[in-house]
């Protein structure tokens, strides 16, 4: 009898497609992954349609990839569909992990978001002023596009999640861990991020150059001055995310002589990681007054932004036009409404 190849499916949310190269990324060894399963959607590479999802037996797909935020109900119907289809879901990279770059459109409101993108962006041509309609119709034929909610959401406060793989996007070595690892059954308790539990900071070639009372006088952007490539960024005047920030993705940033923007999200035991970093980066100002520290904060450009870059769902920062009533206890989102 043949043995049945474990079912894995990818599929792909509010993402910018960088997960998705991700995985075309791990070269020859996803010759490997392809061979050793049965890829049963992947939107981005293989024709495959929703109703031969929908036919499978509940619970057929071994793991399930699901990179990108929850934005509109069609990614939410999706990923239910495809959590009730798998044994595992894996949450693929900074967006389904803790919301990402899209979830920072949660300090604004829909509206100004269509707003600037149909009217006011000045690349826009609109003359007769059209925005997407859910429902139209296109030379007489209905035409529905999927609801662009209020809010972004993480994969998690939409469906179970089993396992998470950081990073914006996750690097292909891990990647290639975590599919090992699963493919093996040698996998954390549920909930785990496979990633190492380390601070950044803790693995960064420059932590040696990081003193125990670092003084920051005056904070600088990575464009702003050369960085000398040996030093700690924070040595140096330039806000990096290391200190609260998950280590795993062999420092690319700072190899590159750039500071950590934050991608692998927050290391164990830190609940927000933008108000962790608020706390290390206020901690090191060279200040002796209220007026004083107030004039070193005005000097980080785009706080939110620079804290909360990847994180604003999940922070508790959550959504600036939060409905409360919305959200229940558990923090999740009504699951039967999408
Ligand atoms: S995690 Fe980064 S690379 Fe992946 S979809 Fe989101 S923005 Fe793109
Ligand atoms: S703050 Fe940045 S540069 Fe400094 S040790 Fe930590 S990760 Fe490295
Ligand atoms: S250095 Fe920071 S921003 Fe760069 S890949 Fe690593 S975790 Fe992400």
């Amino acid at each position: 009898m043949i043995k049945q190849k474990p079912k894995v499916a990818f599929y792909w949310c509010a993402s910018c497609g960088g997960c998705e190269e991700t995985v075309v990324d791990l070269n020859a060894a996803i010759l490997d992954v392809a061979d050793a399963v049965d890829i049963v959607l992947w939107p981005v590479a293989l024709d495959f349609k929703y109703h031969h999802i929908e036919a499978l037996k509940d619970g057929d797909i071994a793991v399930s990839f699901i990179n990108g935020a929850i934005r509109t109900n069609e990614q939410a119907h999706i990923s239910k569909l495809l959590r009730q289809k798998s044994g595992l879901v894996v949450a693929f990279g900074s967006c389904a992990h803790t919301g990402g770059i899209p979830g920072l459109a949660n300090l604004t409101s829909r509206e100004e978001i269509f707003r600037t993108s149909f009217h006011e962006s000045p690349t826009v041509v609109n003359a007769s002023g059209t925005v997407p309609q859910e429902d139209s119709l296109a030379d007489g034929m209905p035409v529905r596009l999927p609801a662009f909610w209020e809010e972004v959401h993480t994969l998690d406060q939409w469906i179970d999640v089993d396992y998470y793989i950081p990073g914006c996007p996750p690097p292909p070595a891990l990647v290639l861990s975590a599919v090992t690892a699963i493919l093996e059954g040698k996998l954390p308790e549920k909930g785990s991020v496979l990633a190492p539990a380390k601070a950044l900071c803790d693995t960064c070639p420059r932590r040696k150059t990081k003193s125990e009372n670092t003084k920051i006088t005056k904070i600088h952007r990575p464009h702003e001055i050369i960085a000398d490539p040996e030093i700690c960024f924070l040595e140096q005047g330039i806000i990096c995310c290391g200190p609260a920030t998950r280590s795993g993705c062999g420092e690319v940033c700072i190899n590159g002589n750039m500071p950590c923007t934050g991608c692998f999200g927050p290391p164990p035991g830190v609940i927000d990681q933008g108000a962790k970093l608020i706390s290390a980066i206020s901690s090191l100002f060279n200040a002796k007054t209220k007026e004083e520290a107030m004039e070193m904060a005005r000097q980080v450009v785009d706080p939110a932004g620079t804290f909360h870059r990847y994180t604003v769902p999940s922070s508790l920062l959550g959504c600036r036009i939060h409905k409360k009533a919305a959200m229940p206890a558990d923090g999740r989102m009504d699951r039967e409404a999408a």
